[in-house]
């Protein structure tokens, strides 16, 4: 067992705004180093960093828009979110939970602020998260994991150092709720002032982090800001992060799937033919219908 060195740690980039409710830095996949092949299986991941959202009598969000060939993972931080899919899905999505949705062969969705948190304004923090399928799942049917907070693993730390949420994966023993089309690891690691956690994945996995509050040290070296995120080397297998304030960090390792990858806007498929076919699909009403 070897040290999971640093590879680079990527500063939040500009935000900018996902309809009018999501005022999101993209890491994956236009940050320096975090294209798609590189984090596969994680193909986009959009970071809502906190933001205070006053009060609104129509909710801010985002409106109808397809999705095929992944799944979506929307975890909250702060304020609530609400959402719906043609295939029937959606729910309120609260502070500490998570909606995992497979779009696998197409829905059509729209993701707004929850109507009373709308009307009363407030800090909001998410990350959006898509995870690629493997190419015999594409086109399976959608489906939805709505993940209470309380349904995740959980693993204390020690020396009174926090806890592990487990949401997909598996950590020292214990299994988070998620289903996966392939091995992938996704933990929010709450950790007291000078609290510790250890990580072992595979070295062949790509292996990241993002620092969601606080302030964070790793492996006895780097020090890493609030909004920051890591990427570590596909060499060693172990990491470890020790919280200079109160941290919350959400740690993220995934086999890489190794297959091509055709992607525009919100379709990604192995091959150029499969996006054409999307888009025919798509306006062909194949993703069948939602009300905006
Ligand atoms: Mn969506």
């Amino acid at each position: 067992m070897s040290t999971k060195n640093i590879e680079v740690i990527v500063p939040p980039r500009e935000p900018h705004f996902v309809g009018d409710g999501f005022r999101v830095h993209n890491f994956i996949p236009s940050a320096y180093r975090l294209d798609m092949q590189r984090m596969d299986p994680f193909i986009m991941l959009d970071y809502n960093s906190r933001f205070y959202f006053p009060p609104s009598d129509k909710p801010k969000g985002v409106g109808v828009h397809p999705h095929r060939g992944f799944e979506t993972v929307t975890i909250a931080y702060k304020g609530k979110v609400a959402h719906h899919d043609s295939s029937g899905g959606g729910g309120i999505i609260g502070e500490g939970d998570v909606q995992w949705m497979t779009a696998a062969s197409g829905v059509l969705h729209k993701e707004y602020h929850e109507e009373t948190f709308s009307q009363k304004g407030g800090e909001f923090q998410m990350v959006q998260l898509w995870v690629n399928l493997p190419a015999k799942f594409k086109m399976s049917p959608p489906k939805y994991q709505a993940i209470a907070n309380q349904q995740m693993g959980e693993v204390e730390l020690e020396c009174n150092g926090g806890k592990v949420e487990i949401i997909a994966g598996e950590y020292q023993g214990v299994k988070g709720p998620a289903f996966t089309f392939s091995p992938v690891s996704m933990f929010n690691v709450k950790v007291n002032e000078a609290g510790e956690a250890s990580f072992d994945f595979p070295a062949a996995n790509n292996t990241a982090l993002l620092v969601i509050e606080g302030e964070i040290e790793v492996n006895g070296e780097s020090v890493v800001p609030v909004n920051h995120f890591v990427l570590f080397e596909n060499k060693g297998e172990k990491f470890h992060i020790k919280s200079l304030a109160k941290s919350t960090v959400l740690v993220l390792s995934g086999d890489p799937l190794n297959e091509p990858i055709a992607a525009h806007g919100p379709f990604v498929m192995n091959t150029r033919e499969e996006i054409v076919e999307a888009f025919q699909d798509f306006q062909n009403g194949k993703f069948g219908h939602l009300e905006d």
